[in-house]
Formats: structure tokens, sequence, C-alpha cells
């Protein structure tokens, strides 16, 4: 037993609590309940994933936290607070933001994202590392999404909490995200205790693409099969829920490609294909991923793939696969 520690658990709980109610309740909730309105939030996810804002002031939880005795330096180690620069004292470290709050994976309000109000820099801010919070071990909505996981033995893995929300509500509750940095080794460990299968859906930005490159390696490392979902138009999954509905989104996440696809349409993308020099470069990138392959099945189905793509022989696809293979040995 950790005293500090419990007390920061409430303190955390409580402000949750304070946030949602002020966002749902009274006056200087109303623009922020408008913005998230706006950007098609409903109620019902709002309630789930509770969901509040933190008023532009100094002191909302200066005063909340004084009145129910909290010692203000521990709660400004504990990240609620901030030490005022020119003199002593504290005032909020959360003013005029939508408040997320991230669960440990038991359900205890840990920490905060909070994102700005429409545009301004940083968009979001999060509670630094605490006693609670450790964001490489921490996966958003894992507590809620934990039974949807263990059923299906499949994680989706998004990179932003408004993906996590939307996928939610489109009947997807398998659903975590990062805390806005690149995955850790202890959230792929996190993960393969969990699950078989890992879904990525990150940003079908360029971003996007180059980080869901980037973490293939990791999560098939640790022996998790992975798939990468497709998301048209450079468009985020929250986004993509907006403009084309659940049903399509679904589609799009049970469509999900192989990571050998993945590899090959993104090095597809800096080619262009309709000149010599861009198709013979994009093979050259293509091959080694396809030589790896260790079922020859699996390489014959890719070697025709791109033989029929690029208007090129299978036999002579085959043929520079096979040295390649040799050299790799
Ligand atoms: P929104 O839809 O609200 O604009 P997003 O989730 O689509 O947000 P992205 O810009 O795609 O935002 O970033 C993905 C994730 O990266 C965010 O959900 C957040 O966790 C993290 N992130 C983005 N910007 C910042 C920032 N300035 N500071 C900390 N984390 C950030
Ligand atoms: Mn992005
Ligand atoms: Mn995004
Ligand atoms: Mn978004």
């Amino acid at each position: 037993r950790n005293p500090e520690k419990e007390r920061l658990l409430e303190a955390y709980e409580l402000s949750a609590k304070l946030y949602h109610f002020l966002l749902k309740n009274t006056e200087h909730g109303t623009e922020a309940m408008k913005y998230l309105r706006s950007r098609g939030m409903s109620d019902k996810m709002i309630d789930q994933f509770q969901i509040g804002y933190a008023p532009d002031r100094w002191d909302t939880l200066v005063q909340f936290l004084t009145k129910r005795s909290f010692d203000l330096k521990e709660m400004e180690k504990g990240g609620l607070l901030s030490a005022r620069h020119e003199q002593e004292g504290y005032l909020d470290r959360f003013r005029g933001r939508i408040m997320f709050p991230i669960h440990d994976r038991s359900g205890k309000v840990i920490a905060f994202a909070g994102r700005i109000l429409g545009d301004g820099q940083p968009k979001y801010l999060n509670s630094p590392e605490t006693l609670l919070f450790n964001k490489s071990r921490t996966l958003y909505n894992l507590h809620q999404a934990k039974t949807s996981i263990r059923k299906l033995r499949q994680i989706l893995l998004f990179e932003g909490y408004g993906d996590v929300i939307s996928s939610w509500e489109a009947g997807l509750q398998n659903g975590v995200a990062t805390m806005g940095t690149s995955l850790t080794e202890n959230q792929v460990a996190i993960m393969k205790s969990m699950a078989e299968e890992v879904v990525v859906i990150y940003d079908g930005d360029r971003a996007g693409m180059a980080a869901a490159m980037k973490v293939i390696p990791m999560l098939e490392g640790a022996g998790l099969r992975v798939k990468i979902a497709l998301v048209s138009e450079g468009l985020d999954p929250d986004e993509y829920i907006r403009k084309f509905g659940a049903e399509r989104f679904r589609h799009v996440v049970e469509t999900a490609v192989s990571t050998t696809k993945f590899k090959l349409i993104y090095l597809k993308k800096n080619h262009i294909l309709l000149e010599e020099d861009g198709k013979i470069a994009y093979t050259k990138e293509a091959l080694p991923i396809i030589a790896a392959l260790h079922s020859s099945t699996e390489r014959e189905v890719y070697l025709r793939e791109l033989s029929s793509e690029l208007n090129l022989s299978y036999e002579s696809l085959k043929q520079d696969c096979n040295l390649l293979r040799q050299s790799m040995q």
C-alpha cells in the first residue's frame, strides 16, 4: 500500500467526474459541447468514455482539490496542477480543453489527455509521467476493450483517442490506442498476452502509413498475426466513419491486408509505374520483401500479382527472386 498513490488515484477519479459534470451540466461546458457535437460525438460516447471539459480558468481544480483537503504540492507532482512561475502557489494544468480520461487496465483513471477546442498548439496536452502513469505501458481504452479482445483474440490498434471512440460506436469494441507516442515493446507484450491478431488501423496519410511500417516488425517479432486496414483518401478512422458510415468502416477492417501486401502498396507510392525507371526501381524494392517470405506459395501469390501489375513475365520475376534468396542465405 502506498498512501500517496491512493490519494492521487482518488484525486484523478474525482477530477474526471468533475470535468465530465462541467461539460454536461454547466455553462462552462457549452462551447466544448458544441465543438464535440460538430465532430459528431454522441451523448452515449461522452458517457461511455467519460469525456469532460476543463474550463478556461486558472483555478477550477485548485479550488476543488483545496476544498477536499488534498495537498496541492502532491497534486502538482501528480500532474493535475502546475506550479506558478513568478510566485508561490499552483494553477490548473489543464485549461480550456476537452478531457479524455486515461484508465489503467482495471479501469482506474491514471491520467488525462486534453484536447484544445479547434485549432491551436499543442493540440493534445497529456498528463506527465507520474506515480500512476507510465505512458509506455498504457494503452488507451484497454479496460473497456479487454472483454471483446479476449473473446475475439484480436486487437484493433489505432493512433488516436477519437478513432477508438468512433470505432466503438461503429460496433468494434476491441480498439486501443497509444498515447501519441510510437508503439513500445511493453505495449506489444501486453497485446501479445491478450490476443493472437492485431489489425493496425492508422491514419490513411503518409505519416500514418510510415508509422504502420514501423510497428509491423515489432508486432510480428512478438509472434502476433498482423493485418493492416487501408483507410482511404488520407482520412483517419474517425473521419472515415463520419464520412462513409459504420458499415463501410467495418468492411475496411474486415478486408485488412497482409503485411506483405501493405509493404508493397507503401513502396509503390514512391514510383511512377508508367515509366521504365519507376517500374524497375519498384521491382528492386518489392523483390526483397517477397524473397524474404518463407512459403513458396506465398511468394508465388505476390510474384504473380506483381507480374500482372507491371506487365512483366512471372518467370523473370521468379528468377530474380530466387537469385535474391540465394544471396540472402
Ligand atoms: P483530432 O481528431 O482530435 O484532431 P487525432 O487523434 O486525429 O486528433 P492526430 O494528429 O492524428 O490526432 O494524432 C494522433 C494522436 O497523436 C493523437 O490522438 C494524440 O494521442 C497524439 N498527438 C497528436 N498531437 C499531439 C500533441 N501535440 N501532443 C501530444 N500528443 C499528440
Ligand atoms: Mn495523423
Ligand atoms: Mn488522426
Ligand atoms: Mn482525428
